[in-house]
């Protein structure tokens, strides 16, 4: 049953206007969720060096930074990844080790990590996982402050876990936000970035994806990004209005992630942001090669099995299972 046609699943569930452009089989799938996840790590590892810095910045010190190269702030190793791949991996795991969605595995798999002391946390994460630590929380209260990129980053795992269904999408975007970051911004994000991984996983069109963001913008005219502003701070607005306009306005994989953190500002968000876009939308073949080979081996594998895991645990999965007949 490897390599039969989705289209009728995917005209339903996704593409109700047949907007697909390329296929829709299931090692396609698999393929594009892998390259997805990889994405959000290699993005991480390449803007992790140009964190905080302005465009000017970067151009003075490096030029146009097109490889991997560490350093920054942290004083990164080449390939070394950050928060935004960790905490996308410790969502994955908790699904790995529960066998399906599980709010409380997460925020035991987030204190783990907390305690690993990792070589960076935002406030916001931080604070969430101590309020789970000390009282048990799992979701924290409405702050105004809360609309930072920190859960948008990780909501890789939460999106291909959901193949399939756009009610549980938005359940588990919601919730895994929830952990740390309780503000309608940032659910908005999440609940649309999970939607184009949707569309993109599944084959659909930049026209197509691009008509999703035209939703989320009719609700939320703040991540408006034609004309783009040019900022790419940690505010989610901030931070998907560079995605967007890069996404869109590049061709292929190398030349939107190039892009993207050359813009500076928060680099390994939006490096991770774009490259879960851009994988999910290219697939492996987009991702150079010359920038996995810089990625930690065991990461790569890690990756590669928990994807294969979450596509499996998929609803995306048990329909079409079903259908195989
Ligand atoms: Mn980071
Ligand atoms: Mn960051």
């Amino acid at each position: 049953m490897s390599r039969f046609h989705l289209t009728g699943v995917v005209r339903c569930a996704y593409c109700k206007n047949f907007n697909m452009t390329k296929t829709g089989t299931f090692p396609d799938i698999r393929e594009r969720s892998r390259a997805a996840f990889l994405g959000v790590a290699v993005g991480d590892a390449l803007g992790a060096g140009l964190e905080f810095m302005t465009p000017g910045e970067i151009r003075s010190k490096h030029g146009t930074v097109r490889e991997i190269i560490g350093g920054g702030w942290l004083r990164l190793k080449p390939g070394q990844i950050t928060d935004d791949t960790e905490m996308s991996l410790c969502i994955a795991r908790a699904i790995d080790k529960a066998g399906g969605w599980s709010l409380q595995e997460i925020a035991e798999s987030f204190a783990g990590w907390l305690k690993t002391k990792p070589i960076d946390v935002g406030d916001t994460c931080r604070r969430g996982i101590r309020n789970y630590l000390l009282k048990g929380v799992l979701e924290t209260p409405y702050n105004q402050w809360d609309a930072g990129n920190g859960a948008c980053m990780r909501m890789l795992p939460a999106a291909i876990h959901s193949l399939g269904s756009d009610d549980l999408l938005e359940k588990y975007a919601r919730e895994q936000a929830r952990l740390t970051h309780n503000h309608p911004l940032s659910d908005a994000a999440c609940i649309a970035l999970g939607r184009l991984v949707h569309l993109a996983v599944m084959g659909c069109s930049k026209t197509r994806l691009r008509r999703e963001v035209e939703n989320l913008l009719s609700r939320h005219e703040n991540f408006r990004f034609e004309p783009y502003r040019g900022l790419a701070s940690a505010y989610v607005v901030d931070t998907m209005q560079t995605v967007f306009h890069f996404f869109f306005k590049t061709r292929d994989f190398e030349q939107c992630l190039v892009a993207t953190v050359n813009q500076g500002g928060d680099a390994d968000t939006t490096g991770a942001i774009a490259g879960m876009l851009a994988g999910a939308y290219y697939g492996m073949e987009g991702i150079p090669k010359r920038w996995l080979k810089k990625m930690d081996k065991r990461l790569l594998t890690e990756i590669d099995a928990l994807t294969d895991r979450l596509v499996s645990l998929s609803p995306l999965m048990a329909e079409t299972t079903g259908l195989a007949r």
